[in-house]
């Protein structure tokens, strides 16, 4: 697809001048307007290799972050509906001709199942996640699977929102999708990198670059506001897939007025009998990894950023604070494995990819605090309409926070209400004293409001 221009990045990536140490230093201190930087920018910025400018454009990136974002972290979990597919992806162990994996698919009640257990632990953001399989993850399936984990309600605590990462749909297939309330649409090009895609990707319908790369412009023209890209890296070089999801974003960006609302980064992990993910092509070490997250931030400053639990957690920790916005906590990525809790040997017939964060969403919470972090919990921008270029438009006045702040801290203290464990509730509760402590009193005033309604017994109340 040609705003995929790979001409045009290798030749970015081999430019000599775009090693210039002053004018990396610069791109850096323009930056930290967070107005983005252009895609030539970025390839300069991804060629740093000098340790004290490496440090400034992460600090640089924390800058921005907490600009946009606060200290907020907003937490999620994902949910598998079934390991079939009918692709052959090289690096999945859910590929067809996988034979050493344990096939299973729930039903709509085994979903609900997962998702009460998820509700259980606190989680109130869903993630559906399936292989590609014409009956096991049809749109229809997944409508009734949404309809009936938006039903659940133990208490006023809920699945309050759902976002989907499912294959490639017709503009027609999207509209269908968009109908059961979801809330990101997100699909992965994997590489954007077009021959290693053809390589990794030998048969079954994902094995057509072209519609999967124009699936989020389908989605978009069928009216789903918020959508997500993200690359595996490991598959290609990482300079031109960072490069190459820029390109997708700039493009989406420049034709639908606004880009993408999630950019994730996961990281290719070992998979059973998946020899790409075993062995990758073009592996990414912790480092440039950090870079990659780095540039990002600086490039697209309002775009949320992801990171999943593929990542260990010390890593994670250390990743927070170049820019992501966005976490999963708790995760299983084999279809049952909430409710069921196998034997982690038993789990890896069944699961996508090894974790390499096997904390619990309470473990994650508490660190977060310790950290510095604000967990959030909050839901409030897709059910009040804040979508796509309205989210967007309140994003860049800076005025999201005086929404998100009080959001966020009454979602937190909800899950301190109803599900911290000991520790993490005296932590947590201290943490949300000084948070609150830092706001103005219009929105400590508010905040405290909703808090104390959350006291008396009131769920699911935001701004
Ligand atoms: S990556 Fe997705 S499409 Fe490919 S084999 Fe795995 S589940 Fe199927």
């Amino acid at each position: 697809m040609n705003f995929i221009d790979e001409e045009n990045i290798n030749s970015l990536i081999n430019d000599k001048s775009l090693h210039d140490e002053k004018h990396q230093w610069e791109i850096i201190v323009k930056a930290k307007e967070a107005k983005g930087v252009s895609l030539k920018e970025a390839a300069a910025l991804l060629n740093i290799t000098s340790q004290e400018i490496l440090e400034e454009m992460f600090s640089a990136a924390k800058e921005i972050k907490e600009k946009i974002y606060g200290n907020r972290l907003v937490i999620f979990a994902p949910l598998y509906l079934t390991n079939l597919c009918v692709n052959n992806c090289l690096y999945c162990a859910f590929r067809v001709d996988n034979k050493e994996l344990e096939r299973k698919s729930l039903t709509v009640d085994d979903a609900e199942a997962e998702a009460r257990a998820l509700v259980q632990q606190g989680q109130k953001r869903l993630l559906l996640v399936c292989g590609e399989h014409p009956k096991k993850s049809s749109t229809k399936f997944i409508g009734e699977v949404i309809e009936r984990i938006y039903s659940i309600n133990e208490d006023g605590n809920n699945i309050r929102r759902i976002n989907v990462n499912m294959a490639p749909l017709s503009v027609e297939g999207f509209r269908e999708l968009k109908s059961f309330d979801i809330g990101t649409y997100q699909i992965f090009q994997e590489t954007y990198h077009y021959d290693t895609y053809k390589i990794m990707h030998p048969s079954g319908p994902k094995s057509d670059y072209d519609w999967r790369v124009t699936a989020i412009e389908r989605a978009l023209e069928a009216g789903i506001d918020d959508v997500g890209i993200g690359s595996l890296f490991g598959l290609a070089e990482y300079k031109f897939e960072t490069l190459a999801l820029l390109s997708h974003a700039f493009h989406l960006e420049n034709k639908f007025g606004v880009g993408p609302h999630t950019i994730s980064v996961p990281r290719l992990e070992p998979a059973l009998n998946a020899p790409a993910a075993l062995q990758p092509p073009h592996a990414v070490d912790d480092l440039s990894f950090k870079k990659i997250i780095a540039v990002l931030r600086l490039a697209v400053p309002y775009t949320g950023i992801i990171l999943s639990t593929r990542e260990r957690a010390e890593l994670r920790r250390e990743l927070f604070a170049v820019g992501v916005s966005q976490i999963s906590a708790g995760s299983k990525t084999a279809p049952g494995s909430y409710k069921e809790s196998r034997e982690s040997a038993n789990e890896a017939k069944f699961e996508q990819f090894q974790l390499g964060d096997h904390r619990s969403l309470d473990e994650i919470v508490k660190d977060c605090c310790d950290l510095g972090y604000l967990p959030s919990f909050c839901t409030a921008c897709y059910r009040s309409n804040r979508t796509g270029d309205r989210f967007m438009a309140l994003a860049k006045t800076g005025d999201i926070g005086k929404i998100c702040v009080p959001n966020a801290l009454t979602t937190f203290h909800e899950y301190l209400v109803d599900y911290a464990g000991e520790q993490t509730r005296i932590t947590g509760q201290e943490f949300l004293k000084e948070q609150l402590a830092k706001e103005s009193d219009t929105v400590r005033n508010k905040t405290e409001n909703l808090i104390h309604r959350i006291d008396e017994g009131e769920r699911d109340i935001y701004f």
